[in-house]
């Protein structure tokens, strides 16, 4: 979309000519329009739960649960206050993420020891899921916006858990080839139907069939992931099959470019 301003240049109350600029204003639109619509759906998600909580109080209050059902009904609010949490969570997160506009600090950063990190933080996620985490690769360095990537690499390995079975695991592939570095996030989980694969990185979408509605969480977390990539002048893409488990594969260019111009 072109934005056009339009000033005449005046000399003694004459027209003598004109200033026009052009100005593409398609991404300030864009950005925008999400803005508004994630506003929206948050509303919405707030909503949700909280009617349900409200409503739930309400009975108790009035007297109209039986002894017996007390403890289910206290169990459905903490349920959708459990949601709420992690919905703001995301929320805040998100917003972190988009720090008003301010320039990204790029930094030289090694992918294996932020990896091992968020292994050590994942552990307790992991322990109870009986999931065992394994890294492929040695240090890879790349110039990226380490709470960018963080956010990024944390989301797919928290998801690789979670979507997991029993006893799977989980590997993460880092590769150097040179002009571009490879993270791959592979997990022998319950897969992704071929008909949700495209939709998975829209936000608040969530897989219907799969178990993915008992476990916790808000659709938040892979629009996260494709935005962070986006930022982080990389792409992703998945290789999935219902049953056997997820591939998530992402590239990033090592280096910034914009970063070396201003250093030349
Ligand atoms: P959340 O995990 O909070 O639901 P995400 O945006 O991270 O939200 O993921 C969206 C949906 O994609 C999940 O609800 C789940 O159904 C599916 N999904 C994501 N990652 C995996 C995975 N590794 N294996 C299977 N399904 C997945």
């Amino acid at each position: 979309d072109i934005q056009v301003i339009a000033n005449p240049v005046t000399r003694e109350n004459n027209i003598e000519g004109a200033v026009i600029l052009l100005v593409d204003v398609t991404e300030k639109v864009e950005r925008e329009q999400l803005r508004r619509e994630f506003s929206a759906n948050v509303s919405h998600e707030l909503k949700t739960p909280l009617t349900s909580i409200s409503g739930f109080a309400e009975i108790m209050q009035d007297g109209f649960v039986k002894e017996e059902d007390v403890k289910a009904f206290a169990g459905r609010i903490y349920k959708e206050a459990q949601r709420l949490i992690h919905l703001v969570g995301d929320v805040i997160r998100i917003s972190r993420l988009d720090e008003g506009g301010l320039p990204y600090q790029w930094e030289s950063v090694d992918l294996y020891s932020m990896t091992h990190d968020i292994f050590t933080t994942l552990h307790e996620a992991a322990r109870k899921q009986d999931v065992h985490m394994y890294m492929e690769g040695g240090n890879t360095v790349l110039d990226t916006v380490p709470t960018i990537m963080e956010e990024v690499l944390y989301n797919v390995c928290d998801n690789a858990i979670k979507y997991n079975h029993r006893g799977g695991e989980i590997f993460v592939k880092l590769k150097d080839d040179g002009d571009v570095v490879s993270v791959t996030v592979r997990d022998t989980g319950i897969g992704i139907p071929k008909e949700d694969q495209e939709r998975i990185f829209e936000r608040f979408y969530r897989v219907d069939k799969s178990h993915s509605k008992e476990v916790g969480g808000t659709g938040l977390g892979l629009s996260i992931v494709k935005h962070g990539v986006k930022t982080l002048e990389g792409r992703l893409w998945l290789n999935s099959e219902p049953g056997q488990g997820t591939e998530i594969i992402m590239e990033f260019p090592k280096h910034h470019i914009e970063k070396n111009e201003a250093a030349e």
